[in-house]
Order: C-alpha cells, then structure tokens, then sequence
C-alpha cells in the first residue's frame, strides 16, 4: 500500500483562546499504535500550519471574517499493524484517531456532470455535492440556485449567461467526503478539507470560473473560497437571508467584486476593486458617472446613510474590510450583507462582463 493522506483537525488550545490568538504554528508529533495501543513505526513530525481566517456569513444578513483551527494534514506509509495515531502539540491536548477514519479518500470523478443553464454560458459556477445520497435532491438545489442567480439583477437583464455544472458524488449524509466539517463560533462559518475538495474539482475535469462545495446539512453556513479552493455553501437558510444568497455573493467575486463591508480581515489582498474608491469624493471615484450626489466629501460619513433616498449613489465610508479608508457606491449590497441586492456599480460591472 502506498502513501496515504490523513488529516486531522487540530484541537482547540487548552487555555481557550480565540483561535488566532492562542495558535502557534509550528509542529506536531505523531505516533501511530497498533490495535493493544503499541507504538509501531517511528515517531515523525509534521508541519501545523497557520489558522486560515475565512470569509463566513454571519447572523442578519452580516458578512465577516473567522481564523478557524487548521486542518493538519500530512502524508504517510502505515506502519504495520497501525489502527490508531496519537497526535502531540505543546499546550493542547494529545488527539487520538482511528486510522481508517482520519485517512481522505483519493479523489474521484463524479458519478454524474449535468449542466443546469447554457451550453453557451459565458461564467459557469461549478457545484460539488458533499453529504447528499439523493442525485435528485442535488440537483433540485442546483436549478434552485441557478433560478436565484438568474432572478437577481442584473442577471435578470441578459439571461442564459450563467450556468450552473452540478457535480454529484454520491456520499453519506452523515459523514461526506471532503473532510471532518468545521464550524465557527462568531460566526456561521461552516468548512472541510479545502484542499481535498480542489483535488475533486480537479479530478472531474470541470471548466469553472468559481467553485462552491453545497453541503446538505440542516445548519446555516458557509466560507469564502478563492481562485485555488473551493467555497463552502451549506443548503440552509437563515430567518434573514436565503442560502443562495451566500453562494451569489461568492459569484460576486468570480466577477472581480471586492467584500464591501467593513468588518477586518487580517489577511486582505493587495489592491483595490473597481467597486471601492479610496477617495471621499464621488468625481474621484470609478463611479463617478453614476453619482447622483456630488459633493466633494463623503457622501455618507461611517454608519451613515440610511436615511438617503434608496437610489443615491456616491461615496459610503466603510468598505473592504476598513471602516475609514475605504468608500462604496451605495447604502447597500450583495458585497456587503447577504440580505440586499447587488450595487449600481457592481451590477455594472457584472453586466459589463456578461454582455
Ligand atoms: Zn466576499
Ligand atoms: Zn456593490
């Protein structure tokens, strides 16, 4: 038998502290046991890399951003007769697992590919299937969603431009395939092996702009993916905001959107989106031709603006992760609560790359 994967999520510190705080990264001590606990094989280290701080949505439509305990992985040969591990780090409590319950599947092609949409679609989001034994149900939440993207504007405008591939993998309700899930506490961030769910991706083939594993799981949540992994999207609504909601805001930034709100992510990326400005004053913005206030000053000082007529564009401090650098074009957003519609100015920006 060759090399294995396993991971294992790492422990909370004993002291209790907020994730990113009481981390160190560092290494980790495994041993592995035979079935009367003996140590077989050598003792090896591995790597314990940093908590990920993940995009999540959170209660009332809010979005923020929460440092999770990492997901160790590593690579190994099983010594023989190993049925369990112990995993050792200094200041948290030794994990002990089953070998064969810690181990990651090798990824497989997906039982079936089915396109929801346009054969023709110029963005197509790819769906994967994680806990769901019904294809039906699977498919049902996929036309669900792509039925929500093509009934928000403004994708509404220039319909067949999105589709939807859905990526069914058969799996146990109760366990999946991508890894032991993670939840927040701040927060309803909601996540598993991000890395195994790229290998996935990867295996089916599928050509995709974004990616979002669906988990069919009667709890709300999600995390925010990137260009390399895959987003988390669970099929549970909140009392403010639907699920699908959270999955277009993901499509939001497959179009380049930058995160409008204003809550602090320690690990932004460098730059700026066309939809947030810098600068207080609207002619100084990319969207100074949508401006209906003109004042050279912040349209909206931090937290205000509620009292605005709805349709007023300008520049609304408090965007991208910032409270004061950073402006928006308007009240509200897609890119800033999941409970509001997209922006004039990311809905511009969407139907520019659409048309
Ligand atoms: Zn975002
Ligand atoms: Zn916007």
């Amino acid at each position: 038998m060759g090399p294995i994967r396993m991971v294992v999520p790492q422990v909370p510190g004993a002291d209790a502290k907020p994730v990113s705080e009481a981390h160190r990264t560092g290494t980790a001590e495994i041993r592995f046991l035979d079935a009367a606990g003996r140590p077989v094989g050598r003792k090896r280290k591995v790597a314990v890399p940093p908590p990920p701080c993940l995009e999540a949505p959170a209660s009332g439509g809010a979005i923020g951003h929460e440092a999770a305990n990492p997901l160790i992985a590593f690579m190994t040969r099983l010594p023989e007769g190993a049925t369990t591990f112990r995993l050792d780090q200094p200041g948290r409590d030794s994990i002990l697992a089953a070998v064969r319950a810690t181990a990651s599947p090798r990824p497989t092609r997906p039982k079936s590919r089915r396109r929801f949409g346009s054969a023709n679609a110029r963005f197509v989001l790819a769906i994967l299937a994680e806990r769901y034994d019904q294809e039906a149900a699977f498919h049902a939440d996929c036309a669900s969603l792509l039925a929500a993207i093509e009934a928000t504007p403004p994708f509404n405008e220039v319909p067949g431009r999105v589709a939807v591939e859905a990526l069914y993998w058969k799996t146990d309700p109760a366990k999946g395939q991508l890894g032991p899930l993670q939840f927040g506490t701040g927060t309803d961030l909601l996540f598993g092996d991000r890395a195994l769910a790229a290998a996935f991706l990867k295996k089916s083939g599928a050509k995709a702009h974004r990616a979002v594993v669906l988990v069919n799981i009667r709890r709300r949540g999600g995390a925010g993916g990137t260009s390399q992994f895959p987003a988390w999207v669970s099929n549970e609504s909140s009392a403010t905001d639907s699920w699908q909601s959270v999955a277009i805001h993901e499509l939001g930034h497959a179009f380049g959107l930058g995160d409008e709100y204003d809550s602090a992510n320690p690990e932004a990326p460098p730059g700026i989106e066309p939809n947030i400005s810098a600068s207080p004053d609207p002619a100084h913005s990319p969207w100074a031709h949508l401006c209906t206030h003109h004042a050279p000053a912040p349209t909206a000082p931090f937290g205000g603006g509620a009292t605005l007529p709805p349709g007023t564009v300008g520049t609304f401090q408090g965007a991208r992760y910032d409270a004061q650098r950073f402006y928006r074009a308007q009240f509200a957003c897609l890119m800033r609560s999941t409970r509001d519609p997209f922006c004039a100015r990311c809905r511009e920006i969407i139907r520019g790359k659409l048309s």
